[in-house]
């Protein structure tokens, strides 16, 4: 993925994309539609902590890895909270001092910091709000959101709608190729941030729940999310 634009053209992408993303909507309610089933199964094939598809409409607590971790959500929502009331006093202050013509970024994973993927299991996943509140001031005061996901590409256009149903405006989304599938999880996603970095961003901060998502560098602060002892991919 290159990104080498300027603002203005940014702003016309970002307004084909919504275009493009409200006809991906269209098409995929009625893929999802014809085929929940299958939804399921995809995103299962990402949440390997999860055996059994549950029905979409299933209660957050009913089948869940979090469950199995004796995490429930109220606390999981709670330590989140908290590492976000750390992010967003920094986030605020980071814009404040943005440099001229210094083009913003926050780095998000996806499972687990920006839906709730153990706690959510249905298809659209919810956002996590802790993190999607952060993300939505970092998006309308111009930082780009770039997702950078263990996922493989096989549901890139599931998750990229599901992360717009959500409420998140990604600027790329980075889902592992099929070469990808071979490489350390934290080197995958490193060279993802090296990537967008040479397209011209400065990375303020990178937001994982996996001591995979955030070691290797090229982002100014990581902030860590609870995983329970890996126990939340
Ligand atoms: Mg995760």
């Amino acid at each position: 993925m290159t990104d080498h634009t300027e603002p203005t053209e940014q702003a016309e992408q970002a307004a084909q994309s919504g275009r493009a993303r409200g006809a991906a909507r269209r098409t995929w309610t009625r893929v999802a539609a014809a085929s929940a089933v299958t939804v399921a199964a995809l995103t299962a094939t990402v949440t390997p902590s999860v055996a059994v598809a549950a029905p979409a409409d299933a209660p957050r607590t009913a089948v869940t890895a979090a469950a199995a971790a004796d995490v429930d959500y109220d606390t999981w929502q709670r330590d989140c909270r908290a590492v976000m009331d750390g992010a967003l006093p920094y986030l605020k202050e980071r814009i404040a001092d943005r440099a001229p013509g210094e083009k913003q970024a926050i780095v998000l994973d996806i499972d687990n910091t920006s839906l709730e993927t153990d706690f959510g299991f249905s298809y659209p996943q919810p956002a996590n709000r802790p993190v999607l509140e952060v993300a939505e001031y970092a998006q309308e005061h111009g930082v780009a959101l770039f997702f950078v996901t263990a996922r493989p590409g096989i549901v890139e256009a599931p998750t990229e709608w599901n992360l717009a149903h959500a409420g998140y405006e990604s600027s790329g989304l980075y889902v592992r190729g099929f070469l990808d599938l071979f490489k350390d999880v934290a080197q995958y996603k490193t060279e993802q941030r090296a990537e967008i970095e040479s397209n011209g961003y400065t990375i303020v901060a990178n937001i994982g729940n996996s001591a995979t998502d955030l070691p290797g560098g090229h982002a100014e602060k990581t902030f860590k999310l609870p995983d329970y002892d890996g126990q939340l991919s």
